[in-house]
């Protein structure tokens, strides 16, 4: 088995590791303390015991080198026995369907990126300063995935009082139905992200608690997460980076002085902007008062009264207490389907992928 060989190898670095730091403690033993310790006794008391703590220091040392190199040992031969091979093969399909949830967390991740807003258009960077100062600064910028405008002071300050007004205005999102839906299908995506990360993290908790107590001592709280690694379990990306920020950022013409605005638009911030979006509009005659938003609510609603079961294959949350519920508009929004209950269904999130695929075909 070519992955049994890969640990091996992998593993055997760190045996070789301790081996050498092992070796080389020894080496500094034999041919400088061993002599000094035999010569100390010839001489003086005072340095025979200096010595001799130098020589109690250094069976520490090596010591503490031996016993490293022998868990190293331990832990290339556990990942080698039949013991770590038959857990891994006993959850292996749980295992996959995890990772197949994990990517699909990081693909609706992308949502804002795909969804048709990446025309904001970052704005170049350009170093105003006169003497580079900030030189430092911008660079930082260039590697982020951030939306920045470079603007005054004033408008820097005015887009922290109103950051939503700021954002259509200076990142072109234009307050109409189209930018309403795209926000909405952001804001529904996100929260099955959060709501997928945590049902994810439970299962998989679910998974490996069946092996606690059972294991090795030496699969620690620092081993863990290598052993997860190698049951095949993708590692779950938690962190809220993948949210659109917008920046407005003021950098003097010196380059002595910098203000910043930055908002991130995480869930409370969505639902924000969805909000505001609606009140600017102008809804067509016939579309206003049937028309509801996407809200957290909305979506706790529809889950409720489909009661937690896929409106597609039937599966729910009693089959599977870790399942990834979400909303769908029955009409797709791009074949001018509506935000309201009665276009809107629960679906499991695979079924909800595959119908995605389908109509962007
Ligand atoms: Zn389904």
């Amino acid at each position: 088995m070519d992955e049994k060989k890969l640990y091996y190898k992998e593993d055997s670095k760190n045996v070789h590791k301790y081996l050498t730091v092992t070796n080389i403690v020894v080496f500094f033993g034999v041919f400088s303390l061993f002599p000094s310790l035999i010569n100390s006794f010839k001489f003086e008391l005072s340095s025979f015991f200096a010595v001799l703590l130098i020589f109690l220091i250094w069976l520490f040392i090596l010591f503490s080198a031996i016993s490293l190199l022998k868990n190293a040992k331990k832990i290339r031969e556990f990942y080698q026995s039949d013991k770590f091979w038959n857990i891994k093969n006993e959850i292996k399909g749980r295992a996959d369907k995890c990772n197949e949830l994990n990517d699909h967390i990081e693909e609706l991740k992308t949502t804002f990126v795909s969804s048709g807003t990446k025309n904001l258009g970052k704005v170049e960077y350009k170093d105003s300063s006169n003497y580079n100062f900030k030189r430092k600064e911008w660079e930082k910028l260039k590697n982020t995935d951030e939306y920045v405008y470079q603007c005054s002071s004033t408008v820097c300050k005015n887009a922290q009082a109103q950051p939503f007004k700021y954002i259509c205005k200076y990142f072109n999102i234009k307050p109409n139905e189209e930018n309403l839906n795209r926000i909405e299908e952001v804001f529904n995506n996100f929260s099955a992200v959060e709501e997928g990360k945590k049902l994810l993290t439970a299962e998989e908790d679910e998974i490996m608690r069946k092996f606690v107590g059972k294991l090795p001592k030496f699969i620690d709280d620092k081993q863990y997460p290598r052993f997860k690694k190698r049951l095949g379990f993708k590692e779950i990306n938690l962190s809220d980076v993948y949210y659109p920020r917008f920046k407005f950022l003021y950098v003097s013409a010196g380059g002595n002085s910098s203000i910043e605005t930055n908002i991130t638009l995480d869930l409370d911030n969505l639902s924000n902007f969805i909000e505001y979006l609606s009140e600017q509009i102008k809804f067509k005659k016939s579309i206003e008062g049937q028309r509801a938003l996407m809200t957290p609510k909305l979506r706790a609603y529809i889950k409720e009264r489909d009661n937690y079961t896929c409106q597609h294959c039937g599966i729910s949350i009693k089959d599977e207490p870790h399942l990834l519920l979400e909303i769908d508009h029955i009409v797709p929004v791009s074949k001018g389907g509506m935000t309201c209950e009665n276009n809107l269904q629960t679906l499991c999130w695979k079924c909800n992928r595959s119908k995605g695929s389908k109509i962007s075909s």
